[in-house]
C-alpha cells in the first residue's frame, strides 16, 4: 500500500494514491452496473488429460466485457470486488451461472466437472454453504461435476471453522482444489491439513520448469508428494510442448494452459467436446 503512517500519526498519501482510488472507484461503478445489467460473463478454459490430451474439465473465469471488449481484467476487478464486498454477489452469480452451464453439459452428455474460483471474502461469508447447497438444489447439478478452487489465502481466511466447512462441502459431493499452489505459504503440510482433492501448480512454476533446474526439481517433488497423498495434480499456464512433456513425465494428471486452449465461450468449448467424440 502506498499509504504510510507518519511519525506523528499523520497519514501521508503519495500522489498516485488519489488516482488509484479514482481508478478503483471507477471499477466499482462498472462492476455494480454490470451486476445489475447482466454484463458479467464467464469463459471456460479446458483442462486436459495429461496423457490422452482430451478435455476432462473446465475452469470458469469471470469476464467484464462490453461488445466483446474487456473493460477490466480479473486481476484488476477481483481485488476491487473483494474490497467493496461486491464479490459476495458476483461470486454467487458466477457459481450459479457455472452450475447452470455444467448442468446443460451434463444433460447433453458431456458430464465434465466445471471449476469455480472462490475468493476469501466470499468463503468467509456466513451463508456460503447454504448458498452453495441452494444453487445445487436449484440447478439439479450432480455435485461431483462442481469443483471449487480455493487459494491458500482463502483457506487461511476462513478461521477456525474452515476445516469443518471444507469437510461439509466435500461431504455434499463437491470437489475442492487448492489453486495457485506454490505462491503463498505453500507449505506441503497444508496438503495434509486441508481436505482437498486436487492441487493446482501455479503458472510461475510452470513457466520456469524448462529453464531452471531448481524449479524443475521443486515442481517434480511437489507433484510426487501430492500424488503420494492421493491428490490429483493439475498444472496451470502450460504454454509449450516442452512444459507439457515435463509435467506429464513428472506425474501431473491434468494440464491447463494456452497450449490446449485459452478461456473461451461455452459454445466454443462445446464444439471442442463434440469434436472429441468423433
Ligand atoms: P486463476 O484462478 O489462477 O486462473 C488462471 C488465470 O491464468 C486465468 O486468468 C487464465 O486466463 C490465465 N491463464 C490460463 N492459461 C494461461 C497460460 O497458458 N498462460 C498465461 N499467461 N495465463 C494463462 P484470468 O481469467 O485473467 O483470471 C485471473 C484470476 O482472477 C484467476 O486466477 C482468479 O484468481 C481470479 N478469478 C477469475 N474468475 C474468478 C471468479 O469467478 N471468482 C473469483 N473469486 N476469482 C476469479
Ligand atoms: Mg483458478
Ligand atoms: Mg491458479
Ligand atoms: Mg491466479
Amino acid at each position: 500500500e502506498v499509504k504510510t503512517q507518519g511519525r506523528h500519526g499523520y497519514r501521508f498519501y503519495a500522489p498516485e494514491m488519489s488516482q488509484r482510488s479514482a481508478a478503483s472507484q471507477r471499477i466499482e461503478d462498472v462492476l455494480r452496473h454490470a451486476l445489475a445489467h447482466g454484463e458479467l460473463s464467464l469463459l471456460y478454459q479446458p483442462k486436459v488429460d495429461a496423457v490422452l490430451g482430451h478435455i476432462v474439465g473446465a475452469e470458469a473465469l469471470l469476464r467484464l466485457q462490453v461488445d466483446g471488449e474487456d473493460l477490466f481484467v480479473p486481476d484488476q476487478f477481483i481485488p476491487v470486488a473483494e474490497d467493496t464486498g461486491l464479490i459476495v454477489s458476483i461470486g454467487k452469480w458466477a457459481l450459479r451461472e457455472a452450475c447452470l452451464q455444467a448442468r446443460i453439459w451434463q444433460r447433453e452428455g458431456w458430464p465434465i466437472p466445471v471449476s469455480v474460483n472462490v475468493s476469501p471474502l466470499q468463503f468467509q461469508y456466513a451463508g456460503f454453504y447454504e448458498r452453495l447447497d441452494g444453487i445445487l438444489n436449484e440447478t439439479g447439478l450432480d455435485p461431483s461435476l462442481l469443483e471449487l478452487e480455493l487459494t491458500e489465502r482463502t483457506m487461511m481466511s476462513g478461521g477456525d471453522g474452515t476445516i469443518r466447512l471444507l469437510r461439509r462441502i466435500r461431504h455434499r459431493g463437491v470437489r475442492l482444489s487448492l489453486d495457485d499452489f506454490g505462491t503463498g505459504y505453500s507449505s506441503l503440510s497444508y496438503l495434509k491439513h486441508f481436505p482437498v482433492d486436487a492441487l493446482k501448480i501455479d503458472r510461475a512454476f510452470v513457466r520456469d520448469i524448462t529453464q531452471d533446474a531448481e524449479t524443475a526439481a521443486i515442481t517434480s517433488a511437489i507433484i510426487a508428494m501430492a500424488r503420494s497423498l492421493n491428490k490429483d495434480v493439475i498444472a496451470e499456464g502450460v504454454e509449450t510442448e516442452a512444459q507439457s512433456a515435463f509435467l506429464r513425465e513428472a506425474g501431473c494428471s491434468q494440464l491447463q494452459g494456452f497450449l490446449f486452449g485459452a478461456p473461451m465461450p461455452a459454445e466454443i468449448l462445446e464444439k471442442r467436446l463434440a469434436e472429441q467424440l468423433v
